[in-house]
C-alpha cells in the first residue's frame, strides 16, 4: 500500500491539486495522512477541506485550524497570519467548521505503526521541532518506531539512535528506507515551503518497500498570488511563496 503524506496545505489550491495528481500517478492517493493546517495564509481554505474530504484520509488539526475555530490562542500568530486568519474565519463554510472541530490532536495508526501530529508529540499544536535539542526529548512522547509532523514547513529527518539524535534534509527524491532506528519525519510542507524551495512538498509511505520518499512538484504559483492579491493580502505573505520562505 502506497499512503501520501501531507502537511501545512495553507489553503493553498493550485499547490495542493498539483500534489494530488502526483499522488495519483504514484498509486498513492487512495489514502492520504494530513498533519494539519489545511486552513491559514492562503486563499482558498474552503475548497482545500472540501477536497481532502474527498478522499480517505486521516487529519490532525495545526495551530492555525484550531486559531479559525477559537480552539487555541490566535494572537500568538504575527499580524499578516492574524490578518488571514480573521478572514478565514468569515469564510469557512459550517460543514468545513464542524469538521475542524472534531479532529483529534494526536492519531495513533496500529499498522503500520505510525503516530501522526501537527507540532509535536509532546505539544500538538504549537512546539516546532527544528533542532536536534528540541527533537530529542520528544521521542519519550510516543510509542510507535515513527511520528510524522508538520508546522515547521521544512522537510527533515530526525533519526534517535544508540541514544544520540540527530537530523539531516531529505532533498527531492530522495528514498528512506524505515529499519530499526526511530524516526521523527516532517514531509514539508504543500502550501508553503520555508525551505528556500518554493515547490509543493510531500511524501510517500509505501508499506511494502518499507520506504518513506520525498517529493517536490511545481505548481503555478502566479495563481495562488494573484488570488491573494485580489484579497488584499499581506504583500509579505504573496512574496514568500515566491522563493519559499
Ligand atoms: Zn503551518
Amino acid at each position: 500500500m502506497r499512503i501520501g503524506i501531507v502537511a501545512d496545505i495553507h489553503a493553498n489550491l493550485p499547490a495542493f491539486v498539483r500534489v494530488l495528481t502526483k499522488l495519483q500517478e504514484a498509486g498513492a492517493a487512495d489514502q492520504l495522512w494530513c498533519l494539519g493546517d489545511m486552513v491559514g495564509y492562503g486563499p482558498w481554505p474552503n475548497e482545500c477541506l472540501e477536497l481532502l474530504q474527498t478522499h480517505s484520509h486521516l487529519c490532525m488539526p495545526g495551530n492555525h485550524d484550531w486559531g479559525v475555530i477559537g480552539r487555541t490562542e490566535a494572537a500568538l500568530l504575527n499580524d499578516a497570519a492574524l490578518f488571514v486568519l480573521n478572514w478565514t474565519k468569515e469564510q469557512l463554510s459550517r460543514p468545513n467548521w464542524t469538521y475542524l472541530e472534531a479532529l483529534t490532536l494526536i492519531q495513533k495508526v496500529p499498522d503500520p505503526p505510525f503516530t501522526l501530529v501537527h507540532g509535536s508529540p509532546r505539544d500538538p499544536i504549537w512546539e516546532y521541532l527544528v533542532e536536534t535539542k528540541d527533537a530529542s526529548p520528544c521521542f519519550r512522547f510516543f510509542d510507535t518506531p515513527i511520528c510524522l509532523v508538520g508546522h515547521s514547513h521544512l522537510p527533515l529527518i530526525f533519526r534517535k539512535a544508540a541514544g544520540k539524535t540527530t537530523v539531516s534534509a531529505p532533498a527531492d527524491g530522495t528514498v528512506l528506507p524505515l529499519g530499526a532506528d526511530r524516526l521523527i519525519i516532517n514531509p514539508g510542507s504543500v502550501g508553503q515551503p520555508r525551505n528556500g524551495d518554493p515547490r509543493a512538498h510531500y511524501a510517500i509511505l509505501d508499506t511494502a518497500a518499507h520506504t518513506i520518499s520525498f517529493h517536490r512538484v511545481v505548481y503555478p504559483i502566479v495563481l495562488t498570488q494573484a488570488r491573494m492579491r485580489d484579497l488584499d493580502f499581506p504583500t509579505m505573505l504573496v512574496q514568500r511563496l515566491d522563493v519559499g520562505q
